[in-house]
């Protein structure tokens, strides 16, 4: 995948943790409740868990420092 700000070569990848916080988005001004949270809302949906691991595969950009991942958002 080439980089949509500097059209360079971009590192494909994953980024890693454990299961016991799950990655979400949430958009600036929105502050998601405790319930929201429990219901899964703002988790990306690309993200896999294995066990009490998770890896969410993403495309790094070194030059632009930028950071790329194909998801969805859970509403
Ligand atoms: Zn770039």
């Amino acid at each position: 995948m080439n980089c949509p700000y500097c059209g360079k070569e971009m590192t494909p990848g994953e980024i890693l943790g454990d299961a016991r916080s799950s990655v979400r988005f949430q958009p600036e001004g929105v502050k998601y409740t405790f319930g929201d949270t429990l219901c899964g809302i703002g988790k990306l949906t690309a993200l896999r868990t294995k066990c009490v691991t998770f890896h969410l595969p993403a495309n790094f950009c070194s030059h632009c420092r930028k950071l790329i991942i194909d998801t969805e958002v859970a509403r």
